[in-house]
């Protein structure tokens, strides 16, 4: 039912929406990237899907930047004319300044892929979130906005449905085969059952505003992400342009750089500390204006430690967050929101959602979640791509693979074994 859409569509669509149902084969908590995704996918089987989502969209979202790989959850949920013919800029390559400032040769992933799925897209997720929702709902899924879950129901271990307030304030109880929790940061169903693992390594926070009239690369490197250095390694801006004019700049560093040891606990001060130790940053920024308040966040990467149980599965942000830095969260939204569909399906058809037939797909995820975490935290450890590529050239497609979201194949472990020696060199010269 992979049927074009178009946003009077999905205005009709989403008004005909009404009464919260007694019960649903599927519930998903959330309309985020990762629930309009699983919702989506289940329901183009012909499953009855009903999706609560505590905001009325379009809302703000922060993490504006796809990478290529999306392209084939996209195609298969239908959105692929929606991207196509949208006013969001085109993401052609990731770029990276050093801490002088100096730009480095970029990744133009059509280069190694010269495909139309290599070109990718910077997204103002409000407008992005709510294209997704709409097409969940244009592909039959039972959407209810202004909506809030209280809490998942438990029989035992079992999930068995959601207890639900609507925007009236009518509480509800809603039963359900299986429930989805996609509830993002929030993590309804990890933090209930205890399941959260932080990252032992990956402490960082960030901090973000928007700006008017900051420096825009052009042709194809107009929707170029720019990852910046800072001048003492400590952390880096992204930069990322966006269709409505403004660039997203924002700081990732050590938590405890950002926020303890400091004078200031202001994050607005703090943020501009940051612009100021940013040798490639300022220039871009100059001419700009700020035209939206600093923001904060501070949750940082995690997983549960599992992904589904008897009758629920986690995806997206509510089974596990990864640090921004290749801008990989919406991409593993809409690949657990896949892989968790088919597995619910499958599921359904055989009359079993017992939690390991619901988190089948789990290990391969998490060899792919774990790839991309290596990448990160060999970038805070001071791996310098230039200089990799320069020693292994035939890797490059490695990298380039993992730089567009490609983790899901054993493949690009070959980087591993060259990587680890390279970083026992340094620590020998060091
Ligand atoms: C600083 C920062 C920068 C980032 N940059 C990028 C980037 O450049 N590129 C990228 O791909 N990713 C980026 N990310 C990550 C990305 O934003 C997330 O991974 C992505 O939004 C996850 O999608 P999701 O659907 O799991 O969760 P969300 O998008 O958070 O959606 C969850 C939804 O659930 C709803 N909800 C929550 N609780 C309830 C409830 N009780 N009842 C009903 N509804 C509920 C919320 O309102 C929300 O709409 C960034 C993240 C951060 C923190």
């Amino acid at each position: 039912m992979n049927k074009a859409v178009n946003r009077a569509e999905f205005d009709l669509e989403v008004r005909m929406v009404g009464v919260v149902p007694e019960s649903a084969e599927v519930v998903v908590i959330g309309g985020g990237p990762a629930g309009a995704t699983a919702a989506t996918l289940v329901a183009q089987k012909g499953r009855r899907v009903t999706l609560f989502e505590r905001e009325r969209f379009p809302r703000f979202h922060v993490g504006e930047s796809l990478i290529p790989e999306t392209f084939w959850v996209l195609e298969r949920l239908g959105m692929l004319d929606v991207m196509r013919s949208s006013r969001f800029v085109e993401k052609h390559s990731v770029q990276f300044v050093n801490e002088k400032g100096v730009l480095s040769e970029p990744f133009y992933f059509a280069d190694h892929k010269p495909q139309e799925s290599s070109r990718t897209w910077q997204v103002v997720r409000s407008e992005f979130d709510e294209l997704m929702l709409r097409n969940a709902a244009a592909h039959g899924v039972d959407v209810h906005e202004g909506t809030r879950v209280l809490e998942v129901l438990f029989e035992g271990s079992r999930a068995t449905g959601v207890r639900v307030e609507d925007a009236a304030g009518a509480v509800r109880t809603v039963a359900a085969d299986v429930v989805v929790d996609a509830s993002g940061q929030g993590a309804m169903i990890m933090s209930r059952l205890g399941l959260r693992d932080w990252d032992p390594v990956l402490k960082k926070a960030a901090i973000w505003t928007y700006w008017k009239n900051a420096e825009r690369g052009t042709g194809r490197d107009e929707g170029a992400t720019l990852v910046l250095q800072l001048d003492d390694k400590q952390g880096w801006f992204w930069y990322i342009p966006l269709h409505d004019g403004t660039v997203s700049v924002g700081v990732v560093a050590g938590y405890d750089y950002l926020f303890k040891h400091r004078e200031t606990k202001d994050p607005e001060a703090v943020y501009f500390e940051e612009v100021a130790r940013c040798p490639g940053l300022g220039p871009r920024i100059a001419a700009a204006e700020r035209v939206a308040p600093v923001r904060v966040a501070k949750e940082y990467s995690y997983r549960s430690r599992d992904v589904a149980g008897d009758g629920w599965v986690l995806v997206g942000d509510a089974f596990g967050f990864l640090d921004p830095l290749y801008s990989s969260g919406i991409l593993l939204a809409l690949k657990s929101g896949e892989l968790a569909a088919d597995a619910i399906v499958a599921a359904l058809d055989a009359g079993d959602t017992s939690g390991p037939r619901l988190g089948s797909w789990g290990p391969e995820y998490v060899r792919g979640m774990e790839r991309m975490r290596r990448l990160v935290c060999e970038f805070y450890e001071g791996f310098n791509f230039g200089r990799f590529v320069k020693r292994h050239p035939h890797l490059r497609g490695h990298v380039t693979d993992l730089l567009i979201g490609d983790l899901f194949n054993d493949r690009v472990d070959e980087i591993v074994a060259p990587l680890e020696a390279l970083r026992a060199e340094d620590r020998a010269r060091a």
